[in-house]
């Protein structure tokens, strides 16, 4: 902790005392330090600057009327609580006698944390849980938020953003929406985000017709929006018809793909618990859940020869493996007849759960050929269920309604501090 500069330090004794880490706040020269039983150390420092300027007549002083020791709390040496004991001067102003303490620009007027202390709090938080960061720094949590929030508040004003969700939004021409869970079953919450430039654009609470519908009113130019890429279960598409009548719904590929595997889910388990598969599947109902393309020669060779001994399986993999082709190689003028066929293939030869898949299909069809007339945009919500699945493990570190404030701070700009 003491810088090169210090006379007083005693090389001897510091070597007792461990490393040394220096200050890194060049205007202060370090006077002393203490370690102390628990562990925490104290440093004395002195400004040194010699005069400072009279905040009344802008006159350089350097007449010293009195000293104070002020204690502030700095970063931490790995787990050493660091206080800096500062000496600061009073100046007494030779031309209008005023005094004054000198400025401090390592914590601020008043402030009895530094700066980069306040700072790493509130970069901490960004990632982590208020009470987790208030923890390792044994500072309060109210002090955490605090910092989190003067470390946000510009960030998200950059972005066109406000603190409280309720200001106009940028309008990008593709749209995505998604939703999540932020008490599991109870309340949700909405995300609106940028397509094209791959980024979260607001979160708000609530998933139902009016929220949604508030959340689109806040587009500064709703004209501008071309497609809006969604899931099939949610009521955002009313809300959508609503806010956004002239813009085409999009179905992602993404959840087309994730609402036929969880057919093909209950299919490939029913198999795994009837006595002809429940030995071949052991530990082997994973070759046929993968994409084709994921599995090795060997993987592929072993998830061929299951198949030729179960064949009902085998043509529902088959049918899953259809959809997942249709997606890679059909092109806008091909894609309906395609679809039609597969659709027809699944209602005569396939299973019962993904027969009972296919109402999703007939009911959503526009929205999920309309994929392809945007195919070049790519739009789709893969990178949303990404940050969903961060945010969900967010939620499973124990914070919810209370602190939506900071979840959707961390939503927004997580990865970006
Ligand atoms: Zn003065």
């Amino acid at each position: 902790m003491p810088d090169q500069h210090t006379k007083e330090y005693d090389e001897g004794k510091a070597l007792e005392e461990g490393i040394l880490i220096p200050l890194d706040l060049p205007e202060f020269q370090v006077v002393s330090q203490t370690w102390h039983h628990d562990g925490s150390v104290s440093v004395r420092v002195i400004a040194k600057q010699q005069t400072a300027i009279c905040p009344q007549c802008q006159v350089s002083c350097d007449r010293i009327h009195d000293r104070r020791d002020r204690v502030k709390r700095d970063l931490m040496v790995r787990t050493s609580r660091v206080n800096l004991i500062m000496i600061k001067r009073r100046f007494r102003c030779s031309t209008c006698r005023h005094t004054f303490t000198e400025p401090d620009k390592a914590c601020g007027r008043q402030r009895r944390t530094t700066r980069r202390l306040r700072e790493t709090l509130g970069k901490h938080a960004m990632t982590q849980p208020v009470e987790q960061v208030a923890d390792t720094f044994a500072v309060g949590p109210r002090f955490v938020r605090e910092c989190l929030h003067h470390l946000s508040t510009p960030l998200l004003q950059a972005r066109g953003l406000d603190e409280h969700a309720l200001g106009p939004l940028p309008t990008p021409r593709f749209l995505g929406i998604d939703e999540f869970a932020v008490r599991k079953g109870h309340r949700y919450a909405t995300i609106l985000c940028n397509l094209e430039q791959r980024e979260v654009m607001e979160v708000c609470l609530g998933r139902k017709l009016d929220d949604v519908v508030a959340l689109l009113n806040r587009l500064e130019h709703p004209e501008n929006v071309q497609a809006v890429s969604m899931d099939m279960s949610a009521s955002f598409a009313p809300a959508v018809r609503k806010a956004l009548p002239q813009v085409q719904i999009v179905v992602d590929h993404f959840h087309v793909i994730q609402h036929l595997m969880k057919a093909f889910r209950k299919v490939v388990s029913s198999w795994a618990h009837k006595k002809e598969g429940c030995i071949l599947l052991h530990r082997k109902q994973h070759l046929f859940l993968c994409a084709k393309e994921d599995l090795t020669a060997e993987q592929e060779h072993e998830r061929a020869r299951i198949a030729t001994h179960l064949p009902a399986l085998a043509h529902a993999w088959e049918l899953k493996e259809a959809l997942r082709t249709w997606y890679a190689q059909a092109t806008m003028k091909t894609a309906e007849a395609q679809l039609d066929a597969w659709i027809i293939q699944v209602r005569e030869t396939g299973p019962e759960p993904m027969r009972q898949a296919l109402s999703t299909f007939v009911n959503w069809k526009a929205e999920i050929l309309a994929f392809f007339r945007f195919l070049p945009n790519r739009l789709t919500n893969g990178f949303v269920e990404g940050k969903n699945n961060r945010t969900k493990a967010m939620m499973r570190q124990a914070y919810g309604y209370r602190n939506f404030r900071n979840l959707r701070v961390r939503i927004l700009l997580g990865g970006t501090v």
